[in-house]
């Protein structure tokens, strides 16, 4: 089965096929990296006009790359939500109308659930039941995967996501946009035993980053005003360990308890290398699997949106036309 995926939700513009859910045949990403740059993040009334301008031809691509056709398709996903309503309607409508135009099956992606399905393409063999931990830019969320379709959210962030959390401290440390990559680049040549940073611990599997950003940024604030020499290559990696070992705490913890002993890690902050390099190590300790998307579909990318699309379609669930775009969604629980 051919799948049509298309994801708009924030600041790239994307249209990939995926077959069985597995394969890529094509995945055209349209960045607006450079643009929205300048403002020190994303710009939704830019973005959205820029969905509008590049989407046919994003989506001219995927099948130019691909060598296909529309007639060759056999249905076609796209994200709903959660993302900046401006953005998501580009490429909900438009694959709306291509999926009415040409009478073929539509289905309505959730762009957290999305992120989880780059280890589907990833690793061709990998089957649930999984433990997936979610860290995005504006998501923190640990999940027991049972099925394809069947998930238990066993935590969240209280407040800001791991990526919002490296996002604010790079624009604090005047690191640009997105913040992310850049701490991890220069936490490299730092020393992440310099400065202890401290992270509440809210119980149970949530997470909350709030406090230890808060931590990061007052304590450069006294740096700066007292004069004191120092480097930010320490604070990132000072800060970047402390992030990561609390998630990789969590993720391991509920994957002893449940006993199931496979763990994967998705959305853009899967690319960091402390957290992948933790994970291995940590993993190998306790005897569980490990599983990480290849770095170019951790971020947004319309292949892992057709990819959920195909599993979701191979159930039988398709969407109506009435679906709309939704800014805000939480990640419930699903049984099937
Ligand atoms: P969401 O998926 O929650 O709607 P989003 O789509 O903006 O948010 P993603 O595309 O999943 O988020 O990922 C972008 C986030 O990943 C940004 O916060 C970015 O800083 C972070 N990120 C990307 N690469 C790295 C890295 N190497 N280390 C840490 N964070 C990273
Ligand atoms: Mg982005
Ligand atoms: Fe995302």
């Amino acid at each position: 089965m051919l799948v049509l995926g298309i994801e708009t939700s924030c600041d790239e513009t994307s249209a990939a096929i995926v077959e069985d859910g597995r394969k890529i045949l094509s995945n055209v990403i349209y960045s607006q990296i450079d643009i929205h740059y300048q403002f020190g993040g994303v710009v939704p009334e830019i973005a959205s006009r820029k969905h509008v301008e590049k989407i046919s031809y994003v989506v001219d691509m995927a099948f130019k790359q691909a060598g296909l056709t529309i007639d060759d398709i056999d249905g076609i996903a796209a994200t709903y939500g959660p993302g900046l309503v401006g953005s998501l309607l580009v490429g909900l409508s438009f694959a709306k109308a291509l999926s009415y135009a040409k009478r073929l099956p539509f289905v309505a992606v959730n762009h957290i659930e999305g992120h989880i399905y780059a280890n589907f393409i990833t690793y061709p063999q990998l089957t649930p039941p999984l433990i997936v931990l979610v860290v995005s830019g504006g998501h923190t969320n640990l999940i027991i995967l049972k099925d394809f379709e069947e998930y238990e959210v066993v935590g969240k962030t209280r407040d800001d996501a791991a990526g919002e959390a490296f996002d604010k401290i790079a624009r604090y440390l005047g690191l640009g946009y997105p913040g992310g990559p850049a701490i991890d680049k220069i936490a490299k040549q730092g020393d992440e035993d310099k400065y202890k940073y401290p992270v509440a611990d809210v119980g149970g599997y949530n997470f909350s980053f709030s406090g230890l950003k808060s931590a990061v940024i007052n304590h450069v604030h006294g740096l700066w005003q007292r004069g004191e020499e120092f480097k930010i290559e320490d604070v990132a990696a000072s800060f970047q360990k402390t992030v990561v070992s609390i998630l990789v705490e969590k993720t391991i913890n509920l994957s002893l308890e449940t006993n199931i002993r496979k763990i994967a890690v998705a959305g853009g902050v899967a690319a960091n290398s402390k957290l992948r390099s933790e994970f291995y190590k940590k993993c190998a300790e306790h005897n569980i699997e490990f599983f990480v998307p290849e770095f170019k579909y951790c971020t947004d990318n319309a292949a892992m949106i057709a990819s959920c699309g195909y599993f979701k379609l191979q159930k039988g669930i398709v969407s109506s036309y009435r679906e709309n775009a939704v800014p805000y969604i939480n990640l419930v629980s699903k049984k099937s």
